[in-house]
């Protein structure tokens, strides 16, 4: 992600951020990985769908004829479920007519967001790595993208550094926590300090918290409930992730009114409204007990810690993940110094997809993170298995 969006050079095309045409990098890695049936650890779906029952409640749903638009801001139902979850996991009561909003997906949340709130004269600040659809968005709205490095291994901020790059243009701050893509989840000294300097400059945050549910030993802390924060806080979750369903494109954004209505204004005009029939089915998903919650962050543990015992037995450095998809590893031992070369080359010297990290930064922070490759592990154990023992031949065919 170097630049912001632009012009080809005859004016008629528009390139992505990362120069790309349409296909975004995840898109490219997965088309090589179909091309040369690698086992695909880039971009983060689960190879197996989330919970049956769903699946069925969305079946029915069109059989049943729901299949005319949703309201704008989606159906009630889950709106209501939305704001119980709130409540059940984080003691928020958000009012499900004005304080919430269903999206397509956390991406039109994001987009939506950002559009609503920023634009030309606006510094938006990101951490970096940032997840690639800010700096795009940002882009779009003509706004300024500023970042504060995380550094490895363990992907915490400088203080400092986050302190110095706010400034009185600041207009917004954006939280992914936990972090894609490092697997970092912020702890209440880093959420808190965010929250200090955003007040001080009177920016809004925007959280993108689509692992809320998939940690792995640290307590994943929403920053809506730290103290000052509801008030500018926009929070945003998705179904994809906590319910292994990436295809069906559900999302929210939670919190004040103000905020919330300038949103749901821009989607109004994104998508107008999201697919109905797996909205009834995601409510039900909201409603699951907490051991579904719990089961879930415990089997991608499990996972998790197949794939860095692979990735380590192939003379990879592993950066411990502590929650999302997605572990990263250091590919300097192996002598490599660009992994986004490797990433394209990878599916078909040994089978294996992954994802360099330097598209996730601009261009100081892809000098950083250049042997860095980020891997998803949301896959079937005997997959895992099977790529730790493809990753380990990468050493002798380099
Ligand atoms: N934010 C982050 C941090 C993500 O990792 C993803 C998906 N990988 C999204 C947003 C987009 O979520 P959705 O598929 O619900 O649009
Ligand atoms: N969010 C997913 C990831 O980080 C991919 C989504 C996409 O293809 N843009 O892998």
């Amino acid at each position: 992600m170097t630049t912001p969006w632009q012009r080809t050079a005859d004016g008629a095309n528009l390139l992505g951020p990362d120069g790309s045409l349409g296909v975004t990098i995840f898109e490219e890695i997965t088309t090589l990985a179909n091309r040369h049936q690698a086992i695909n650890l880039g971009q983060g779906f689960p190879d197996e769908d989330g919970p049956a029952e769903l699946s069925r409640m969305a079946q029915e749903a069109i059989a049943g004829g729901q299949n005319q638009y949703a309201p704008g801001k989606g159906i009630l139902e889950l709106r209501q479920a939305v704001a119980d979850h709130q409540e059940r996991f984080y003691g928020l009561i958000p009012d499900p007519d004005t304080e919430i909003v269903i999206t397509t997906g956390a991406t039109e949340a994001i987009a939506a967001a950002i559009l609503a709130l920023t634009g030309p004269g606006d510094e938006v600040l990101t951490f970096e790595p940032f997840y690639d659809s800010y700096g795009a968005m940002i882009g779009l709205s003509g706004a300024s993208h500023t970042t504060v490095p995380l550094l490895a291994p363990d992907f915490m901020p400088d203080l400092a550094a986050l302190e110095n790059s706010f400034s009185q243009r600041t207009k917004m701050v954006i939280v992914n926590n936990p972090h894609n893509p490092t697997g970092a989840v912020f702890p209440e000294a880093v959420l808190t300090e965010v929250v200090r300097l955003a007040v001080k400059y009177d920016a809004v945050i925007l959280t993108d918290e689509v692992y809320e549910h998939l940690t792995f030993g640290p307590r994943h802390i929403p920053v809506a409930t730290l103290p000052g924060a509801a008030e500018r806080t926009l929070t945003i979750s998705s179904a994809g992730k906590t319910f292994s369903f990436t295809g069906w494109k559900v999302g929210w954004i939670s919190g004040p009114a103000d905020l919330v209505a300038a949103a749901r204004t821009v989607k109004q005009f994104l998508s107008y409204s999201s697919g109905t029939p797996f909205q009834t089915a995601i409510a039900a998903g909201l409603r699951m007990d907490e051991s579904f919650f719990t089961g879930a962050a415990a089997t991608l543990r499990r996972k998790r810690d197949i794939l860095s015992e692979g990735l380590r037995a192939a003379g990879l450095d592993v950066l411990t993940s502590h929650g999302t998809y997605f572990i990263n590893a250091d590919t300097a031992a192996l002598g490599i110094t660009d992994a986004t070369a490797l990433a394209r080359r990878l599916p078909e010297l040994i089978g294996v997809a992954a994802i360099p990290v330097a598209v996730f930064c601009h261009p100081e922070g892809a000098q950083r993170t250049r042997s860095l490759l980020r891997f998803a592990f949301c896959k079937r154990e005997e997959v895992l298995e099977q790529a730790a023992g493809r990753l380990a031949t990468l050493k002798d065919k380099l």
